[in-house]
């Protein structure tokens, strides 16, 4: 195996700021396509639908906040987004110029572009709210993008929301478990100043079910949205996993978005098929490993992590292992190893995905000095085993087409009921849960008001 140059630093962001002259030359290659009443493709292909044509035109005509405000009317994350959306596969993967095999429109540097200005210019981010003829109340449980994108729509349409936050800080993972390759913590503070500025109290170091009662929440608000995502890694339930230098996938991040990187030596395995497995390998090759291999035990063509992430990981010199399984780890102290073992694909006697069955014999060891295993994340049982009557299915909340659970005035989105996805599903999930509520929810004559119990808030 060849080791792998360190040509990028851990915390050199991905999509940096487009120049003024960079802006506006890649602004003018947009052909404002969408007639006749349908759509432009990239807006189609965007689940918040932002106005793409419009706001590259802004930028074209040298007005970026005005082009920054029509993406924060769509997307009240639109900082955020510009930088982890995986726009090869939205918007930018749908691009006319990508039909044509040519370079698509750079949609997410214009996008970043428009909102770093907006955030350095100190401008309101969101018009002033609305009136709402019956304000009703709402508490959102959750601070990550469905929460946020929530509380935002409620309050623009002119109703009172309180988020609930178990953390001492907004926005779930992308604070904590998005790569700091794509972006940091920056420019969530911002985002949820604005979402405060259109009178949303938020209520951090409240755990429901520990601080504060599913009950009582119920008797506060008239509706409640759930928006908790997902706990931690599934656990990697093999010999040796308890050994020195191995890493579930969201502790590792972790420490990455800290600035606390732990050593990893020369050999770093990472164990899974998704976003997160490819997001770690990629941190690991700027951490300097020199062999960076990556484990899964189906084929390439069947691992759910985005193409164009898999080609980026292999471009930076990332090595896979397709059809192979993790059988035990190695080491004394320290994991120093992994022995795998080949699979083969069968069919699913339940209509499934093809099942990986082990090819006896085919053992072999890879030498490792770090192990880090992103197998995918587990449900809240036990939060959401505090809410009453609460179907869940296959670990996720039930919703009907309009984010309502089981619960006549409890609505859910985000990862709690996706199971995990992108930044932007969430977002887009939470504003059309959003416009659910205020539809189908009546004050309710018996709740108390106004809220006065806050415990911590940004204010
Ligand atoms: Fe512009 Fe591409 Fe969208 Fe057409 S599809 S409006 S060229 S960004």
């Amino acid at each position: 195996m060849e080791a792998i140059a360190n040509f990028r630093t851990v915390f050199e962001e991905e999509r940096p700021r487009l120049t003024d002259v960079a802006a506006l030359l890649e602004a003018s290659r947009c052909l404002e396509c969408g007639r006749d009443g349908r759509p432009a493709p990239c807006i189609e292909a965007c689940p918040t639908r932002i106005d793409i044509p419009g706001f590259i035109r802004a930028i074209r005509e040298g007005d970026p906040l005005t082009s920054a405000r029509i993406i924060f009317e769509a997307n009240v994350l639109g900082g955020s987004c510009a930088r982890v959306c995986p726009v090869e596969a939205l918007c930018e993967g749908a691009c006319v110029l990508t039909h044509e095999k040519r370079r698509p429109v750079a949609i997410g540097r214009l996008q970043r572009y428009a909102t770093d200005a907006a955030f350095a210019a100190g401008i309101a981010l969101h018009p002033p709210r609305r009136q709402a003829q019956l304000p009703l109340s709402v508490g959102v449980i959750g601070a990550g993008p469905a929460g946020l994108a929530c509380a935002a729509e409620l309050a623009r349409l002119g109703h009172e929301v309180t988020v609930y936050e178990a953390r001492s800080e907004p926005g779930g993972l992308v604070v904590s478990a998005i790569a700091p390759y794509k972006q940091m913590v920056e420019p969530i503070p911002q985002e949820v100043e604005a979402i405060r500025a259109l009178g949303v109290t938020f209520c951090f170091n409240t755990s429901i079910g520990e601080d504060l009662s599913f009950a009582e929440l119920e008797s506060r608000h008239d509706a409640l949205f759930l928006a908790v995502g997902l706990d931690g890694d599934m656990p990697l339930e093999i010999a040796g996993s308890d050994l020195e230098g191995v890493w579930p996938s969201l502790r590792f991040i972790e420490r990455l978005k800290a600035m606390d990187p732990p050593p990893i030596g020369e050999n770093v395995v990472v164990i899974g098929g998704g976003n997160t497995a490819i997001d770690v390998a990629r941190e690991a090759v700027r951490l300097g490993a020199r062999h960076v291999t990556v484990l899964y035990r189906r084929t390439e063509a069947e691992m759910p992590a985005f193409r164009h992430e898999v080609e980026a990981a292999r471009d930076e010199g990332v090595q896979f292992e397709w059809l192979t399984l993790p059988v035990r780890l190695l080491g004394e102290v320290r994991v120093s190893g992994v022995e795998c073992v080949r699979t083969r694909l069968v069919p699913d006697p339940s209509g499934g995905r093809p099942r990986p069955q082990v090819v006896e014999g085919t053992e072999f060891v890879l030498p490792a000095d770090t192990v880090v295993f992103a197998i995918g994340q587990q449900p809240r049982t036990n939060l959401l085993a505090t809410i009453p009557d609460l179907r869940i299915e296959q670990g996720r909340v039930w919703v009907d087409e309009h984010f309502q659970t089981s619960h006549p005035r409890l609505f859910a989105g985000g990862d709690c009921v996706n199971g995990g996805a992108t930044v932007v599903e969430a977002v887009a999930q939470g504003k059309r849960a959003a416009h659910a509520i205020a539809q189908r929810i009546q004050p309710l004559e018996s709740r108390p008001r106004p809220m006065t119990d806050r415990k911590e808030t940004l204010q």
